[in-house]
């Protein structure tokens, strides 16, 4: 097999305190890529194996999907280029990243496309994380940079998230002076809170110098109040931005994403791929880039389904988080896995619990219907 590693790489690595034994693991990862036990919501989603039966009625409120999927302008961009699927196409992964570079108003060498931002996520990790260069992250957080970072044999410092919910700047900025990286999830999963602009902004100003910062905007769209990091970017700064067609877009089995941020440090978040990313994908999120008033319209009917689960949850004297993303961290004030369990035996399978947060549990957002279902099965087991 190729050396996947390289001699370039395996000097840089070694400069950032990897050893030879773990050249061997980070050339599984670069050449195996997914067969490695990285995660995704999919795969982070609670008791799967005890989910894995359910009848097809079954509501599945527990990995943050949308069920609204692609918008119809994308499904009919899908549909049409099945057909020429046997070309590698590297003209729509192009004019994607074009259009995504028109819409955020940046320009298109400061995007990198992927499919997904689980992909992007895990080779930032790889890349401005090692042995002597710590991830520094929120608690409760997203779990994959975490997951990776401990991989690869980095220490990971997890900084508890202030009392509303946002990420704790300061602390994260001070918690280790060799930071490689800090992970910033805004909207946060699980908690749907948010950082406001001011608090990223003093993080990129504070952190170590050499510290990269990496912003999740993966709920972005979800939020109103949430703002974007693409000025750092455009800025030039030590920062790298992650984004996807999973949530608010409803492609999640489709995938699409991108990563934003310097030439050089996209350069070495870099995959190793053909160029072209599956056209299924490419199209459909070029397309749903380009309806207008989509993320305004299907941020408000996420929003108003979210605002009347929350106030129902209230009523029944069970307190959320403020979330403005498509899910709730709502305190059931009891070991959180029990009440996992319980919902599936009503067939609502709901969302994992965090060690930090244990009487808690995640649900996400799902149709009308669905959550009258999470309702009806919520009072039953809680006898609320
Ligand atoms: N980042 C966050 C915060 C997520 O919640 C998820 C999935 O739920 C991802 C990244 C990865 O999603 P995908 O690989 O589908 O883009």
């Amino acid at each position: 097999m190729q050396d996947p590693i390289g001699p370039d790489r395996r000097r840089d690595l070694a400069a950032r305190g990897f050893s030879r034994r773990d050249f061997g693991r980070l050339a599984a990862f670069l050449a195996a890529g997914s067969a490695l036990p990285f995660y995704n919501e999919a795969s982070l989603a609670q008791g799967l194996s005890a989910v894995a039966n359910l009848p097809a009625d079954a509501v599945r409120i527990n990995a943050n999907e949308n069920p609204m999927g692609p918008c119809p302008e994308a499904a009919e961009a899908i549909h049409a280029v099945v057909s020429k699927g046997g070309r590698y196409l590297y003209g729509e992964t192009t004019e994607f990243v074009a259009t995504l570079a028109g819409v955020e108003g940046i320009s298109s060498d400061l995007i990198l496309p992927f499919a997904g931002s689980s992909d992007p996520l895990h080779r930032a990790v790889l890349a401005f994380a090692s042995p002597t260069k710590c991830l520094v992250t929120a608690d409760p957080g997203y779990e994959a940079a975490g997951r990776a970072a401990k991989f690869i044999g980095a220490k990971v410092i997890r900084v508890p998230l202030r009392k509303d919910g946002s990420h704790d700047v300061q602390g994260m900025a001070s918690a280790a002076p060799d930071a490689g990286l800090i992970y910033i999830c805004n909207p946060n999963n699980p908690t749907g809170s948010v950082t406001r602009k001011a608090d990223v902004d003093f993080l990129v100003a504070n952190k170590p110098k050499g510290t990269i910062v990496l912003l999740d905007e993966a709920y972005i769209h979800l939020s109103t109040t949430a703002e974007t990091g693409t000025p750092h970017v455009q800025a030039e700064k030590d920062v790298v931005i992650l984004r996807t067609f999973s949530k608010l877009f409803g492609m999640a089995g489709l995938r699409a994403g991108a990563a934003f941020g310097r030439p050089d440090l996209l350069e070495r978040v870099k995959g190793y791929g053909a160029g072209a990313l599956p056209v299924t994908g490419m199209v459909g999120a070029t397309a749903s880039l380009k309806v207008k008033g989509l993320v305004e319209s299907r941020r408000k009917i996420i929003a108003d389904l979210r605002t009347e689960t929350a106030e129902w949850l209230d009523k029944k004297g069970y307190a959320c988080l403020p979330s403005e993303a498509n899910m709730l961290m709502i305190d059931v004030r009891k070991p959180g896995g029990r009440v996992f369990e319980a919902m599936v035996k009503e067939k609502v399978v709901i969302g994992r619990v965090w060690p930090s947060m244990p009487n808690s549990v995640r649900i996400s957002i799902g149709t009308a219907n669905e959550m009258a279902k999470f309702r009806a099965a919520f009072a039953k087991v809680m006898n609320a």
